[in-house]
């Protein structure tokens, strides 16, 4: 019974929870770059790359 009702879901119903799911992450995306621009970063690492210890803001030195 319970496995017939999830199948029961529709594509519509998914779809509007991936574009929740999408809003969201844009959400967070944005959220993370306001914490990375006004972080007076101070980066620690390697020669290849270096991350911030008070964001982890990824600065890479070399490609
Ligand atoms: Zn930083």
């Amino acid at each position: 019974m319970i496995r017939e009702r999830l199948a029961d879901r529709t594509t519509q119903e998914i779809k509007a929870e991936i574009n929740q799911l999408k809003a969201n992450l844009a959400l967070l995306h944005s959220e993370l770059k306001a914490i990375e621009q006004s972080c007076h970063h101070q980066f620690k690492g390697n020669t290849y790359y270096e991350t911030c210890i008070k964001c982890d803001k990824v600065h890479t030195l070399y490609y």
